[in-house]
């Protein structure tokens, strides 16, 4: 592997060029803090998504409310959104745990408990659906943008919506989200999934009657198929995971709705007030729409952080080598091999990359084990189960302790502010999970977590 090149480059330039890639290759914990970070006013420069795009998107969902709120009755009136809760007991168990004295407050965003899929992927993921839909429905000239989209659950819709089929590759969580809102509206669906997907989401999507096909490989080569496969037919639309617009705009009006939840609970952001906020990634997409919609409001006042299983941090050799796209973690021979489903990414996207690459704080990278043990501390200080995944986001206040966290805070002036700062652990899923494979999380991660406090 030594003499193999990347990108013009042997490993071992490449370890001398950039020393944190050694630790990434022995897959241990890291913190980056991402020396191409800007001020907003200056990493938003030439950026192809403005506010006025999010609004679109944001008013697109709110025309589509009355049709989410008849199929979806979970739905908050036809709204997909979660809560925001403080976690205090587990940000004290979290300090004692780790010996750290945390400051500020700590936060839940409760993706984890969104309608309709559980995770984060019903935000982007049901939103690129229902625009799809509405493109075809527009053009054929059976709605208009006055209507009542509650009429879109009629038969006549299902009927048309029946002559198109959606395709998407996936983990498991995005083929949950795509194929239960694109049967739902009476779309063809098919879902590629990639090796490590869990059997009781395929059984969940076939029994909705979606088309699950099962790839031996890993959510690249899944999403290469599916793309393959779907391309071959007109009239077949593709949900591009890697590069998608929509995707992305969906997953950031989540901003806009959490400034509310911030505004109604009397939490204020500003220069002397820092947010930040911890969003576990895979692909990118997620996590860099949310985050790209909160740099839209707060600007220089937030400061996001992405956070990665140590076995696929992809986004992170993405932009520390400026490859972005052009770079996969299997090219420096880490293994892609994590429990976090959701994360399970080799190759980051470039897209995403690109976009965030100046307002991205930093990355930081977490152990399965810990993953586990968050879980369980998590279930145990405040009766909220989340997924593996979803726990990355848990551990930002003891990674922003570590020392390239701290060197962040100096850098920025940040000091003095932190009694101040509010900290938001995005969780990215969970109530999906059927009851029995929440449990054995949960038992693993305390057995963990004693190990971790015996030594
Ligand atoms: C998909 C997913 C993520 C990350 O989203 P990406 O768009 O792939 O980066 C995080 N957590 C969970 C639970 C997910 O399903």
């Amino acid at each position: 592997m030594e003499s193999r090149l990347i990108a013009g480059r042997t490993v071992r330039e490449w370890k001398s060029a950039y020393p944190l890639i050694e630790d990434l290759m022995l897959m241990n914990e890291v913190f980056w803090n991402n020396p191409n970070y800007r001020s907003f006013k200056e990493g938003i420069k030439n950026k192809s998504i403005s506010e006025k795009d999010v609004r679109d998107a944001e008013e697109r969902l709110l025309r589509f409310a009355p049709y989410l709120a008849k199929v979806f009755p979970e739905t908050q009136n036809g709204v997909i959104e979660s809560p925001l809760v403080e976690i205090s007991n587990f940000h004290s168990r979290l300090g004692s745990t780790f010996h750290k004295s945390l400051e500020g407050t700590l936060m839940l965003k409760c993706d984890n408990e969104l309608p309709i899929s559980g995770s984060i992927k019903a935000r982007g993921g049901i939103y690129e659906v229902l625009k799809h839909a509405e493109d075809l429905a527009l053009q054929h000239g059976m709605l208009d943008f006055k209507d009542d989209y509650s009429i879109i659950a009629g038969h006549e819709f299902k009927e048309f919506f029946s002559r198109y089929s959606i395709a998407v590759g996936s983990t498991g969580n995005l083929g949950l989200s795509i194929g239960i809102i694109s049967a739902q509206l009476g779309f063809k669906v098919t879902v590629h999934m990639s090796a490590d997907a869990k059997q009781w989401k395929k059984d969940l999507l076939r029994s909705k009657g979606v088309t699950v096909v099962e790839h031996n490989s890993d959510y690249s080569k899944a999403v290469e198929e599916g793309r393959k496969q779907s391309d071959a037919d007109p009239a077949s639309y593709f949900v591009d995971d890697e590069n998608s617009t929509n995707l992305f705009l969906g997953y950031a009006v989540a901003a806009s709705r959490f400034k509310k939840q911030l505004d109604q609970k009397k939490i204020k952001i500003d220069q002397e007030h820092p947010l930040f906020v911890y969003l576990p990634c895979g692909v990118g997409g997620g996590p860099g729409g949310v985050a790209y919609g909160l740099k839209l409001i707060f600007k220089d006042a937030v400061h996001c952080f992405f956070a990665e299983p140590t076995h696929s941090p992809c986004m992170l050799l993405g932009l520390l080598t400026e490859l972005h796209d052009q770079v996969s973690v299997q090219d420096f021979g880490i293994d892609n091999l994590t429990a976090a489903d959701g994360l399970a990414v080799g190759r980051p996207s470039g897209f995403v990359g690109k976009t965030l690459e100046q307002l991205l704080s930093g990355v930081y990278t977490i152990d399965d084990s810990m993953l586990y043990m968050l879980l369980s501390l998590l279930a145990d200080s405040e009766k909220i189960r989340v997924e593996p995944s979803a726990a990355a986001g848990l551990y930002g206040p003891i990674q922003l302790c570590s020392q390239a966290g701290q060197d962040y805070i100096l850098e920025k002036g940040l000091r003095d502010k932190m009694d101040n700062a509010v900290h938001i652990s995005w969780a990215t899923g969970g109530n999906m999970v059927p009851e029995e494979i929440m449990e054995e999380y949960y038992t693993l991660g305390k057995t963990q977590l004693k190990h971790f406090l015996d030594v």
